[in-house]
Order: C-alpha cells, then sequence, then structure tokens
C-alpha cells in the first residue's frame, strides 16, 4: 500500500456540485484541501461523443442502477463535475412548502426562505443563470405553453445555468447531457471547481475511495486508482461529497452504521416519468434549447408533482417507447413528430441504501400508493396538455426514473432518527461533514441543485469559522 505522509487540511470526497462549492470556500480560506474523484476529468474536447459512450463514461453502473424491484432507474453521475456536468442545469429556489416540510421533518430551524436567500444569493454569484429567450424555444415548449394555456394551468420559464447556449446560431442543446460541448452549461469544472483548482485545490480523479476511519484527531481515507493501485491519504478534516448513494454506501462499508443507526435510511429520488404525444407536424422537440417551461400551479404543487418540457436523446427516446421491431421502428420513424413532457413526483416514501453481504449495492425504492396517486394526478394533467394541442397518441412513460437523488444522510437534531448535524457533522463525529444531496431531510419536489450549492458554501464558510479563518 502506497501512503501519503502529508496530513491535508481537508479531504473532500467526490467532485461534483457540493464538492466542487466546500472546495472553493476553504482553499479560499487558505486551507491545504485534497480532492477525490471516482470519474475521469473531461473538458469540452473530450467529454464523449455519442449518447451511449457518455451514458457509459459518465454514469456509475456504466449507465444506470437500478431499485431491488426494478422498477426504478437511477442515473448517478461518476465525472469530475459530477451532476453539474449532465444535469439539464435548471436552478430553483426552494418554495415555503419545501422549507417548511424540511424544518418540521428535522427540526433544523436555519430552513426557512428568508436565511436560506442569503446563500442562494451567493451561489447565484458563482454562475451565470439565464431564461431561454422566447425567440428561441422549441416546438415541445410550444405544447406545453399552449397546453397549459388552453387548460388554465400556470406555468413559468425554467431558470437555467448557462451563458452561452448559441441558439441564434442555431445550436441544439440535446447533447449537452454529455457534457456542455460549449462551455455554455456552467458545470463545476468551468465555475466553482475550477475557481477551487486555481486557489490551490488539490484533485486526483479516477480515484474511488474505498474506506475511511476516524481515529486520533485525523481522518484517513483508502481506496484504488484506475489501475487498481492503492493509496492512503490523512487529513484533520473530512468532507463528504459523495452524493446520496456514495455517502451512504461508503459509510456503510466503513462500519460508521454502528454508531449512525439511521445510515442509508431517508432516501428520495422524485421519481420522474417521460410521457410523449405524437403530433401531425413535426415538434422536432430535439431541436434548439432542451427545456424552456415548468409548471408553476399552487394545486400542482400542492398534489405532489410538476410537469417540465423536456426531451431525451435518441436512445433514450428508443427505450421509451413500446414494441419491438416493426412496431418499433414504426414510432422511432416519427421521432421528428414527438412531443414530450416529465411528471416529476414528490415522493413521500423513503427507501433504503443497504450493501449486500458481498459489499454490492442494494437500493430499495418503492412508490407507496400516495406516491402512485401523485403521479396519476400529473398523468391526468399532460393528458389534457396533450390532447388540447392535438395529439393523435400519447405514450406514457412506465419506467421511472431517479435523477434527484436525496438523503441517507439526513439532517436532524438527533442521532436516532438522522445522520448529519445542523453544523454539517456527522453526529457524534466532530471532524466529518457532509453538505450535499445525501443531507435532505426529506423530498423537497423541486430542482435541488442549487440548494445544494447554496447549503455547500454555508457549510464551507461554518467550517472556516470553527477553524478561526
Ligand atoms: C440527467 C440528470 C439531470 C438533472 N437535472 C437537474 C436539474 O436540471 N436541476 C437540478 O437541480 N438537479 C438536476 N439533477 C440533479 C443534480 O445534478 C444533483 O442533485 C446534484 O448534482 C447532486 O450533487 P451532489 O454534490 O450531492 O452529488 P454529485 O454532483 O452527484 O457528485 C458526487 C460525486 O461523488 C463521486 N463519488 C461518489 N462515490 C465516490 C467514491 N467512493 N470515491 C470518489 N468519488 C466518489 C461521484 O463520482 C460524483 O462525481 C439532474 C441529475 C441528472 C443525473
Amino acid at each position: 500500500m502506497s501512503s501519503t505522509q502529508d496530513i491535508y487540511d481537508a479531504i473532500i470526497i467526490g467532485a461534483g456540485t457540493s464538492g466542487s462549492y466546500v472546495a472553493l470556500g476553504l482553499v479560499q480560506g487558505g486551507m491545504k484541501c485534497l480532492m477525490l474523484e471516482a470519474g475521469h476529468d473531461f473538458d469540452k474536447n473530450s467529454y464523449p461523443q455519442s449518447e451511449l459512450d457518455a451514458n457509459s463514461q459518465l454514469f456509475w453502473g456504466g449507465g444506470v442502477e437500478l431499485n431491488s424491484s426494478a422498477d426504478i432507474g437511477f442515473l448517478r453521475p461518476k465525472v469530475v463535475g459530477g451532476g453539474s456536468v449532465v444535469n439539464q442545469a435548471l436552478m430553483d429556489r426552494f418554495d415555503d412548502l419545501a422549507f417548511d416540510s424540511w424544518r418540521e421533518a428535522s427540526g433544523v430551524d436555519y430552513f426557512t426562505r428568508e436565511y436560506m436567500e442569503q446563500w442562494y444569493d451567493k451561489a447565484a454569484e458563482q454562475i451565470s443563470i439565464q431564461t431561454v429567450p422566447e425567440a428561441y424555444r422549441n416546438g415541445n415548449a410550444d405544447v406545453f405553453r399552449n397546453g397549459f394555456e388552453a387548460n388554465g394551468y400556470c406555468y413559468a420559464p425554467l431558470q437555467r445555468a448557462q451563458k452561452d447556449c448559441g441558439h441564434a446560431q442555431g445550436n441544439s442543446c440535446i447533447v449537452c447531457l454529455g457534457g456542455c460541448k460549449r462551455d455554455s452549461k456552467q458545470s463545476t469544472p468551468i465555475t466553482g471547481l475550477k475557481r477551487a483548482r486555481e486557489a490551490g485545490l488539490e484533485l486526483r480523479a479516477d480515484f474511488e475511495v474505498e474506506h475511511i476511519e476516524a481515529r486520533d484527531g485525523e481522518v484517513r481515507v483508502g481506496g484504488r486508482g484506475r489501475d487498481g493501485s492503492p493509496s492512503n491519504y490523512r487529513a484533520r478534516r473530512l468532507v463528504l461529497a459523495a452524493g446520496a448513494i456514495g455517502n451512504s454506501k461508503l459509510l456503510l462499508a466503513s462500519g460508521f452504521q454502528s454508531k449512525l443507526p439511521a445510515l442509508g435510511h431517508n432516501f428520495h429520488t422524485h421519481p420522474q416519468y417521460m410521457n410523449l404525444a405524437l403530433y401531425e407536424e413535426p415538434v422536432d422537440a430535439f431541436k434548439g434549447p432542451l427545456q424552456s417551461y415548468k409548471s408553476a400551479d399552487h394545486h400542482f404543487r400542492h398534489s405532489g408533482f410538476k410537469l417540465e418540457n423536456v426531451f431525451a436523446p435518441p436512445v433514450a427516446i428508443a427505450m421509451l417507447i413500446p414494441g419491438f421491431g416493426r412496431l418499433h421502428q414504426r414510432y422511432m420513424k416519427k421521432m421528428r413528430h414527438f412531443a414530450c413532457i416529465e411528471v416529476a413526483v414528490r415522493d413521500s416514501s423513503p427507501g433504503r441504501i443497504r450493501l449486500k453481504r458481498n459489499g454490492d449495492l442494494l437500493i430499495e425504492k418503492t412508490l407507496n400508493d400516495e406516491d402512485k396517486r401523485r403521479r396519476d394526478n400529473g398523468r391526468d394533467a399532460l393528458r389534457n396538455i396533450f390532447y388540447a394541442t392535438g395529439a393523435s397518441e400519447i405514450i406514457e412513460g412506465n419506467v421511472a426514473i431517479g435523477l434527484h437523488l436525496q438523503g441517507g444522510c439526513n439532517m436532524g437534531l438527533s442521532g436516532g432518527h438522522s445522520v448529519t448535524g445542523p453544523d454539517f457533522k456527522l453526529h457524534g463525529y466532530d471532524n466529518i461533514y457532509t453538505a450535499d444531496s445525501s443531507i435532505f431531510p426529506n423530498a423537497p419536489g423541486l430542482n435541488p441543485a442549487f440548494t445544494i450549492m447554496a447549503l455547500s458554501i454555508k457549510a464551507a464558510a461554518d467550517i472556516l469559522a470553527e477553524e478561526g479563518r
């Protein structure tokens, strides 16, 4: 085993949304930090070119991981930049409904819109956020808007972390989900993480952490590089930013469950269902900006679902449409005529992340009757939208997709029911922190990334204050 004698001020595990912004705060505060990331360090010229290569090279499990009943597919990013590289970059500030339920579930009193506003503002300083100009919204956006207006539903333009998508030059954003080839999407490798590296952050990519140990006032971290060679590192503090599944997996593999009985519990995913509709005229949903509108309907929000206009690249669409052989081919030939709207459920039934005896991941997550009711309410609304705009056929997605992976190290006041305290420290540990998606007390029903950024910036400020820097 190779061993590094250096003792870092902090090691950050995971170079995704949270890790990048915690690291930025810490190195700017003068701390000597090492970041370890299992995924590869790409740039705009080296991101995979095809959809299949992007799936297999930027995600864990070769593209998708399944729950134990194989009816929810999770897309878990594995790349320097994490979710910020492969996501749709939609930025939401949480509303009162989300923060009230977080406060109730966790007992943490700073979960209020008023208090969090300052941290959202700090997050907004780090990236460019835009709405897609009306002139460039595509045919899929037209279906969404017209259908909402015909039914009297409320909608709003989406806020995206982007800088120059080149819509005026006819650029199509569908490839954006495999890493932005024009450095428009505000992924962390060109924003927060770039600044952190410039300020002295050491990054080791292609390195999977397998084990952590807290001993004698320091933390030891062991893992393997891409070629299988092991390395160990030491630090005074550890920041877990491996995401909802990654943090639980690592802590379970390292035996932390004896002190943290809630570890791996309270796992939520906002199960999403893509629904397609066929139109006589071409919709060309894959052209231009990927997404433009979201539902902003009070009734939808309180019914536990949201709708967004979205389209997937061709391979994903091929997996979503039904049938085999000629039937499947008949649908695929109509690719230009599909519109697509996604229903995302604010899931009320928590799942659980566990390890099998051999150490493999086991994700137990189902929809209870209430969650199914929420999904079906969403489908009712989208049927109204599609038929009001002249759809001839609707294909309802039956496979749930989990993109917003949350919980497993939920924040709360007591060690029995939660894993992380309001000071971002694991209960009972004075030098292990997490501020990523794993700390969510429940499913907010809104896009999580901007709140993860805000909380991570706050966590870094809290750690620096503790350090007296
Ligand atoms: C296709 C897609 C679309 C999405 N769209 C949106 C959107 O529009 N808006 C929004 O708000 N959210 C969206 N999300 C969700 C959002 O991207 C995530 O919630 C967010 O990135 C989570 O941040 P995180 O820091 O918790 O984890 P991540 O960003 O996932 O980062 C975790 C990192 O840790 C690394 N890691 C894990 N385990 C280890 C280990 N053992 N050793 C070393 N490294 C490890 C991973 O490889 C990963 O890079 C989307 C997600 C996907 C997949």
